[in-house]
Parts: C-alpha cells; structure tokens; sequence
C-alpha cells in the first residue's frame, strides 16, 4: 500500500487537499498529527505539497483493525462481548457474547443497548404463566442479541424472527456460543407470515414482544403485537424509534388498547415500552 505523508491536519492542510485529489489520491485521513494520502502509484505532485514523503506499508487488514477497536458494551445487567474480549466482563455482570458479523446487533448501536436495558430492568424470569418464566418473541432479531439476552435474563423461551435469511445461522451460532440454543427459536419471515402462533386455540401468548425495527413497521404492526401479548402482564418492547417519530408509535400504541407507556431516550433514539 503506498502512502503519501505530510505534516499537518486535515483542517490545517485543508487548502492542499483538492491537490491531492487531483494528483490521483484514492483516500485521506488524519492520523497521529499527519495527513495521510493513498495513492495507487507514485504520482507527480505539485510545490504546496512536495513537503511530505511517500512510503510503502503493509496493507491493513480492516476487519483485524476493526475487531481491535470493538469495546464491550455495558446495558442494565448484561455486558455485550465479542468472543475475544469474554475475560473483560466483571464477576457479577451477566456475560452476552456476540461474534460481531453481518447481522445487525453487536450492542453498539444506541437502541440495541436501550433495548437490552428494558428488559434487564423486567424480571423476566418470574414472568408468564404461574411465575415460570417469560415467552419472549424478539421481532427484527439480526443478530439474535435480544433473543439470547433475554433468556440470559431469566426469560423461559424466546423466538426471534428476521425477514432476512442472513441473520438466521448467525443467530444460531451466537444462541451456542452463549449455550442457550435449547432455549431459543429463530426462524425466517416477516411477523404474520412465520408460524409465531402456537399452543392453546392456535395462538401462543407471548409475555414479552421485543423489536427494534423503526416507527412506520411499529405502526403497522402494533395491531400484531397486541394479538400476540398475554393479556396478563404483556408487555412491549419498541425501539429503532428516531425521537422525531414518536408521536407516530404513541398514536399506534394507544390505538391498539396499550398503556402505561413509558419513553426513554438516548440521542436521537427512543424506547417505549408499554402494557398490553
Ligand atoms: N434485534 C437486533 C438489535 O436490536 O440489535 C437487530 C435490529 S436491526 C435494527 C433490525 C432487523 O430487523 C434487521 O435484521 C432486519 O433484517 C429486520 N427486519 C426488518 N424488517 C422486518 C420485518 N418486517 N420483519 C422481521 N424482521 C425485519
């Protein structure tokens, strides 16, 4: 990889950049003082920034670069690791261990981390039917962090569900890797198309309905989520809200008969949780 070098900033070289450009440069960035430029071949450069020099460097491996910077993520009661960081989580803290792929769900994101709050702050294993422990139904699962968190937590069984088939195997092995594969589901499929239903008169009641989707798919969904709550105690979980949108949830939420809703906020993000 072949790098031209100049001292600065990228603020304090601003007017060179647009040279750089020209001269053929694939990228730029700052890095301990310097600007750094790309080049595919050593190029011709003219005098306001002949004041560098070139050099060839191992190529980066991005994902190794990548993984290096991943930290764990604390969220309520659990902590969220990659395989390679499980001896950081402190005695005490329930351990989530997600091998950071192509799914969506490593705990980095605002509403994955919110959404592992909520039900950390539920006491989902004296939850469902005679106290023994909550049916939770993870819609969007990605990753499966939700799912596997929330039987980490106490939760009975949960099934997570994602229109994407990619997520599913990834799902899987994360379940193993936390070794609760005997008490999570994933399947394939949109809410209304996957056979969620199940048991008494057709219809599973779940006590938890988890999703961090984004607020249109919340409203037109809400109507799902409450058939598919126990009316004892159901509640739900909705996140992926921009704080913009939340009027649109709320309005979704009190038509479908929810209550007590309650908003927590993280940035632009929001959470609701509320009763079925
Ligand atoms: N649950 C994970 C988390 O909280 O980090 C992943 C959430 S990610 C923002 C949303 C996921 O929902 C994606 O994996 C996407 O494929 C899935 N998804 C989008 N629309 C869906 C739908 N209608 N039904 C089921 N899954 C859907």
């Amino acid at each position: 990889m072949l790098v031209y070098v100049l001292p600065g900033t990228l603020e304090t070289r601003e007017a060179d950049l647009d040279l750089l450009w020209e001269a053929g440069a694939t990228g730029l960035e700052e890095r301990a003082g310097m600007v750094r430029a790309y080049f595919p071949a050593r190029a011709e450069l003219p005098a306001p920034v002949a004041d560098g020099e070139w050099r060839e460097e191992a190529d980066q491996d991005w994902q190794s670069e990548f993984k290096r910077t991943l930290r764990p993520v604390r969220a309520g009661r659990v902590t969220i690791v990659p395989p390679w960081l499980r001896e950081e989580v402190e005695p005490g803290r329930i351990s989530l261990v997600i091998e950071p792929g192509m799914a969506f769900g490593t705990g980095h994101h605002e509403t994955t981390r919110l959404a592992v709050e909520a039900l950390s702050g539920l006491n989902l294993a004296e939850l469902g039917p005679n106290g023994t422990g909550a049916r939770v139904l993870d819609v969007g699962t990605g990753s499966g962090v939700l799912a596997i968190a929330a039987v980490l937590l106490g939760a009975r069984i949960a099934v997570g569900i994602d229109i994407d088939p990619i997520t599913i195997p990834i799902a899987d092995e994360n379940a193993e890797i936390n070794g609760v594969q005997e008490r999570v589901l994933f399947l394939e499929g949109a809410l209304g198309e996957v056979s969620v239903r199940f048991n008494e008169r057709g219809v599973m009641a779940y006590d938890v309905v988890i999703a961090n989707l984004y607020a249109e798919l919340h409203d037109l969904l809400a109507g799902e989520y409450a058939a598919l709550l126990s009316r004892q105690g159901g509640v739900v979980i909705l996140t992926g809200i921009l704080t913009t949108k939340l009027p649109l949830v709320r309005d979704a939420l009190n038509r479908e008969g929810f209550t007590d809703a309650r908003e927590t906020l993280d940035g632009e993000w929001a959470l609701v949780i509320a009763r079925a």
